[in-house]
């Protein structure tokens, strides 16, 4: 089943429905986004020569056009490569090439960065701010969605790998159908007179969430800014009502902060799904107390995604369950279309309360990663997804994630792979040795640190390591913080002790 059958079927039953918002504009119904992205669709095809199973790689900020292209794209069959609006244009043109894209679709500063960045691979580049896009709208369209298989790849995510490059996730049409109904069963209820806000990247976990309410024919809100800005979030809420987001815990918690100041107490807004990355026990009771009981935790990753546990709305407000603090702190219950259980090495349960790493079995994990069997057979074993996330689980099922078995940082819920941060100022003259950790900071949850050893006569200058950062990685990666040291604290085998360097930031291990 292709998963934009539900965007047709929106269309045939509530043409006249406000389907793409700007702020608190309508920009089309659900009768004009179908057709346009069936316009679009026959161009792709048509104009662009893009057949079924072919990558088209989307590289921009939110905005309504991004759901046209993405509808687009899976109504001719192909698959759409959603990159990271905050990678840096090198990082973006080695997924596109990875991927083997035939085309990109961009707008505004994206544009110029990835043409620059691509002009040798001479692909072509669509503008969705041109005229030329506009006339696609009225394309020779493609009649309705090209069916698909199960299997078939509708999203290459790429996720940022422990050994430095990222790694395409493929999400099937039928990934994409569990994870989707999934949602209703596990996390929310959703409904026509719904609204979903896209102030978290649709390249990544609000997109995933964009499914579940053309499904319901409800509308789609990309704010005015196109990202995350508590002010107007809180100036829409009340305008649009049944208001409905994906946020990442720094967000919520810099939502809380505002709403606290502006004297808001949440009206308009519905649901907001929190998750991607650890939140404050003390954080969400706070955030319940500003504004009520609106809060649903899920806990995934891109091979799973949005659906391994979920943290419903009455159990984050049982205040009377002897252990509701304990699982304040947890993520959660396992989502109805997985099994979750953790393991020791061999793939063995432990027993309840012990730790081990969580396994993942169901029909949303992923089909394997893009062209790197070694990497999917490493990581999908006899059909259980190794989640590299390790954690415990209490006798009611609740899981709590304890530690992360790869060094990932996790910064205002975004991924960093030390590793990428490492190699990048190892390219610096001055630097001799690297080791990047993670500090807890309660804005954004981790912070990256970087401890450098100098090259003999090199001098410490952090802005000198900030530029050489910012030329080759994305700015949200570099350290917030350098520190000096004469050497790296090591083992007998010469590998660098992290937990050693956390100590010395105050972390435990
Ligand atoms: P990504 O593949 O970018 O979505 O990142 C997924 C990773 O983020 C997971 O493997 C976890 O380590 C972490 N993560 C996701 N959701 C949560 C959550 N609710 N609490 C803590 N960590 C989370």
């Amino acid at each position: 089943m292709n998963v934009a059958l539900w965007l047709k079927r929106a269309a045939q039953l509530y043409p006249q429905a406000p389907a793409l918002l700007k702020g608190e504009g309508v920009v089309a119904t659900y009768g004009e986004f179908y057709r346009r992205a069936r316009g679009l669709a026959g161009a792709l095809q048509t104009r662009y020569g893009i057949g079924e199973g072919e990558r088209v790689a989307i590289f921009m900020a939110n905005s309504t056009e991004y759901l046209e292209v993405m509808n687009a794209v899976w109504i001719a069959g192909a698959t759409v490569v959603p990159i990271n609006a905050k990678l840096h244009p090198r990082e973006a043109a080695w997924i596109i090439g990875n991927s083997g894209a035939k085309l990109i679709v961009s707008a505004g500063r994206y544009l110029a960065e990835i043409s620059n960045e691509t002009s040798a691979a001479g692909l072509p580049v669509i503008d969705v701010n041109s005229d030329a896009y506009a006339g696609f709208y009225d394309f020779d369209a493609v009649d309705e969605p090209l069916r698909q298989r199960h299997g078939d790849t509708a999203w290459l995510f790429y996720t940022s790998g422990t050994t430095g490059r990222p790694k395409g996730v493929m999400l099937t049409h039928g990934n994409i159908l569990a994870m989707t109904l999934t949602y209703f069963s596990s996390v929310d209820e959703a409904s026509h007179s719904d609204c979903t806000l896209y102030a978290a990247p649709i390249s990544h976990g609000a997109g995933c969430y964009s499914f579940v309410f053309t499904l319901r024919a409800a509308r789609h809100v990309v704010p005015e800014s196109g990202g995350f800005d508590p002010g107007e979030i809180v100036a829409l809420a009340p305008r649009l009502k049944n208001m409905c987001m994906f946020a990442a815990p720094t967000m919520v918690r810099r939502l809380v902060t505002h709403a606290k100041s502006a004297g808001y107490d949440g009206e308009g807004l519905k649901t907001v799904v929190y998750g991607g990355g650890p939140m404050y026990v003390a954080d969400i009771i706070e955030a319940v107390d500003v504004l009520g009981p609106r809060f649903v935790q899920i806990y995934g990753q891109g091979e799973s995604p949005m659906t391994i546990t979920a943290l419903s709305r009455e159990l984050i407000i049982d205040r009377t369950h002897p252990r509701w603090r304990e699982r304040l702190g947890s993520v959660g219950l396992a989502q109805s279309s997985v099994e979750v259980v953790v393991a020791d090495e061999d793939g063995k349960q432990v027993p309840h309360g012990e730790i081990g790493e969580i396994l993942v079995y169901g029909t949303p994990v992923m089909k394997g990663y893009w062209e790197n069997e070694a990497a999917t057979r490493e990581t999908i074993r006899d059909g259980w997804l190794r989640t590299g996330d390790m954690g415990t689980m209490d006798e009611d099922g609740f899981v709590t994630l304890r530690d992360r078995s790869k060094d990932m940082i996790i910064s205002g819920g975004t991924n960093i792979y030390p590793r990428e941060v490492e190699e990048a100022l190892l390219t610096h003259p001055s630097v001799a040795q690297v080791s990047v950790v993670g500090k807890p900071d309660p804005e954004w949850g981790e912070t990256v640190v970087a401890f450098v050893v100098l090259e003999g006569g090199a001098q410490e200058d952090d802005a000198a390591l900030d530029r050489c950062c910012l030329e080759q990685i994305a700015r949200f990666k570099r350290p917030k913080q350098y520190v000096y040291l004469p050497d790296l604290p090591k083992n007998a085998y010469g590998k660098v002790l992290k937990t050693e360097l956390r100590h010395m930031l105050g972390k435990d291990d």
